[in-house]
């Protein structure tokens, strides 16, 4: 079983209903178990500015698939909960992206771990915090030196509140 760390982000009709239901898509899977869900983070959009704000979390998964073949399950999922991909960077019901994958580090056509953004977005790492505060890249970048300098980024970063999810 590989620890592996998801992150979630909806910004379109009822966001917090597309994290649900996401979360539990994700966890009937065979071979995964999502082991801790963070709490909820209302985020300013980033990078294509003109949209409506997100609602991000990040779950910590254990799974015995492989990056490949996890990444296609979790497209199954975006694709099953009316995922568009029209615009890049536009809104989305809901975005399902691969932050770490153990300590692998990989470069590929359709695949980058640990997800090669994830190191600079407050709205990954605040809630990726949540969960795990002494958490580390593999190239050694700890989660907490991450955030500190973000912390003059101006992202806008809200606590929503938590999410009850049955596991
Ligand atoms: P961003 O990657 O900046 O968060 P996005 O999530 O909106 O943007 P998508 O449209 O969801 O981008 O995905 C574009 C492609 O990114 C996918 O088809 C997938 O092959 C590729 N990709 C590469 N690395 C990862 C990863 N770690 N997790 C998820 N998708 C990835
Ligand atoms: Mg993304
Ligand atoms: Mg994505």
């Amino acid at each position: 079983m590989v620890k592996t760390y998801i992150s979630l982000g909806s910004n379109m009709g009822e966001r917090q209903k597309y994290l649900k239901q996401a979360m539990a898509l994700i966890n009937e899977q065979e071979d995964i178990r999502i082991v801790k869900v963070s709490r909820l983070y209302e985020t300013a959009p980033v990078g294509k500015t003109d949209q409506n704000w997100f609602l991000n979390a990040v779950v910590q998964l254990d799974t015995s698939l492989s990056p490949e073949v996890l990444l296609q399950i979790l497209q199954k999922i975006e694709h099953d909960l009316d995922r568009k991909r029209d615009i890049r960077w536009g809104p989305r019901t809901i975005d399902l992206d691969i932050i770490a994958y153990g300590q692998i580090e990989l470069t590929g056509p359709s695949l980058t771990i640990p997800h090669p953004r994830a190191h600079q977005r407050a709205f990954v790492l605040m809630p990726l915090s949540d969960i795990d505060p002494s958490f580390s890249f593999p190239n050694g970048e700890k989660i907490s030196s991450l955030l500190a300098e973000l912390n003059n980024s101006k992202q806008q970063v809200l606590f929503f509140g938590t999410i009850d999810v049955m596991m």
